[in-house]
């Protein structure tokens, strides 16, 4: 499944296989002006791509899937339904530069003590 993307800075359309963007081998980067999203938005894409295309294949057992996503639609979409503060994708240009590498925090989750019942 090829995605095409268009670079909102320069326009420039490209693709990308989602087999490659899930496996990592290609990012999601303009090949013109290497504008790129931050690196927590696209790393979320990409999990969500992969869900995406595993719930394709399973309801592909019942119903044929052929669908068209067009960002600007689902912008709309998004802002009809909640208007609380997504501003994320409206800052682009100051927050481009990869900041949300600090999201590694170790989770210490403790078990509660699994007692026996
Ligand atoms: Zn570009």
């Amino acid at each position: 499944m090829t995605i095409d993307f268009s670079c909102q800075k320069c326009e420039t359309s490209f693709e990308i296989d989602a087999q490659d963007l899930i496996d990592g081998t290609e990012k999601l980067i303009c090949p013109q002006c290497h504008a790129r999203a931050p690196a927590s938005i696209a790393e979320d894409f990409v999990s969500a791509l992969s869900e995406m295309r595993a719930q394709v294949a399973v309801l592909g057992k019942k119903f044929a899937i052929n669908m068209e996503l067009e960002s600007e639609d689902l912008v709309e979409e998004l802002d009809s339904k909640k208007d609380d503060e997504e501003d994320e994708l409206d800052a682009e240009e100051e927050d481009l530069e990869e900041d949300d590498l600090d999201d590694e925090d170790e989770e210490d989750v403790e078990d509660e003590d699994m007692e026996e019942r």
